[in-house]
């Protein structure tokens, strides 16, 4: 391929000289990380395009995406529906801020509000924001319904959490990349061990407004918590009178095979946290859903966002809504889900040293001696298929949930070859 005609590859000549770029995807990769800051380090892929669970690069090479923006496409890129209510919005209007009403927040509001069973919904734009919003509003419900003295409130959070990069919600991990110079921190929180309910209840005291916790732990490697751990919380959230906040960002709107982690256990949380997914990997839309005797907290002028609740973040999330109410993403992501488990427990032994999960979301740990997640993603991209590792020797999976079961099983003969090639270095 010639790169001088690609305008891309003049640009980063221009800016950067001394690189000497000899792909397109090199030239990419050159001309981004002259000027964009370098808060992540992508594997060395430019896409260009995609469609379903594939995507293709400025080269032409495709991929199977098994990683589906970490669930934000869980829907498959260019879904069709989304991408048709959002054109439609498009040519309609898109931004009006919440100072007027819009024709399309009332229907998304009551859509998403059944969907989870709740009474109201906070509409925002980012995961991040979503959080934020629910520690707002918790402290709030504390002091006004529950009667925690000025500025006393806490909120008990879990080790090894993520639940984004705001300096509130960094002040509460417990991963130092996130947090290193980035102090000082926003008091108010405590951290307990992630499953343990015996520690949680000694963790509450009169001052506790919410117990803050992904239902099942993302970032930290798809950690599934005991099986009796959701309900216990639920039990000591309704016995203290302390609010249960379940962050379903990332396990939310369909990963796990239901619409909500929560429901696999049978609990329901005081409040839910949705993102991702639920803007249809097209913009950025995040919400706060609970009850009216707690979202109702907030009144006129305490809390807002100029974007939240726009027209189009409520013409797409209301098409994202509508297709969860079918229930059939739910079924498609349990029983390719059940599958995929099944294959990737077959790896134990072999490479595999764990597998955890549920639904179309998988935790894969690699046994470190043969190679770092970070390796096995650079082989798996070689071999055509786009996967993500998190702490070390861990890789997730999160294929879109359009996704084919015969290009699933590609995907795991393609881990299965990838561990071998490892397997004869060492
Ligand atoms: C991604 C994520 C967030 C943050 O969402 P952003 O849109 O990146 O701000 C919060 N909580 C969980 C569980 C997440 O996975």
């Amino acid at each position: 391929m010639n790169t001088n005609t690609s305008t891309i590859t003049t640009a980063a000549a221009a800016t950067a000289p001394e690189t000497v770029a000899e792909t397109a995807s090199e030239a990419a990769i050159a001309i981004e990380s002259e000027h964009a800051a370098h808060n992540y380090h992508p594997l060395p892929v430019v896409v260009a395009s995609g469609e379903g669970a594939w995507v293709t690069d400025v080269e032409g090479r495709r991929y199977l995406d098994c990683l589906a923006a970490y669930s934000a496409v869980n829907f498959g890129h260019g879904n069709a529906r989304l991408v048709e209510a959002a054109r439609e919005q498009l040519g309609r209007i898109t931004l009006t801020s919440r100072a007027f009403h819009n024709d399309r927040l009332g229907p998304f509001v009551t859509e998403l509000a059944a969907l989870c069973g709740k009474q109201m919904v906070l509409p925002m734009n980012t995961g991040a924001e979503a959080v934020e919003s629910g520690i707002k509003v918790a402290r709030a419900w504390g002091y006004r319904v529950k009667g925690v003295a000025a500025d006393a409130a806490n909120i008990v959070v879990m080790a090894g959490n993520f639940h984004g990069r705001t300096t509130t919600i960094v002040s509460f991990s417990d991963d130092p990349d996130a947090r290193t110079d980035f102090g000082p921190f926003t008091p108010g929180f405590r951290t307990v061990p992630y499953g343990d309910a015996a520690a949680l209840e000694t963790a509450i005291d009169e001052n506790t407004v919410a117990v803050l916790l992904e239902p099942i732990q993302g970032e930290a490697g798809i950690v599934v918590p005991p099986p009796g751990y959701l309900p216990a919380v639920r039990g000591i959230c309704t016995d203290r009178n302390v609010l249960m906040i379940a962050d379903e960002i990332q396990s939310g709107l369909g990963r796990v095979g239901a619409t909500f982690a929560c429901d696999l256990v049978g609990v329901v949380p005081d409040l839910y946290l949705l993102g991702k997914a639920l803007g249809g990997g097209i913009v950025p839309v995040s919400a706060v859903v609970g009850d009216r005797d707690v979202l109702g907290v907030l009144q006129p002028g305490e809390h807002g966002s100029t974007f939240g609740g726009n027209p189009l973040a409520a013409a797409v999330g209301l098409e994202v809504v509508r297709m969860l109410a079918t229930g059939e993403p739910q079924q498609r992501a349990r029983e390719l889900g059940a599958h995929l488990h099944e294959r990737l427990l077959a790896l134990l032994g072999r490479g595999v040293v764990a597998v955890r999960g549920a639904g179309l979301w998988a935790g894969i740990d690699i046994d470190p001696a043969l190679a770092s997640g970070r390796e096995v993603c650079e082989a798996l991209m070689r071999r055509g298929v786009l996967a993500k590792d998190t702490h070390g020797s861990t890789i997730r999976l999160a294929p879109p949930i359009v996704v084919e079961q015969a290009d699933l099983d590609w995907a795991v003969e393609q881990l299965e070859a990838v561990l071998g090639e490892f397997a004869v270095r060492e």
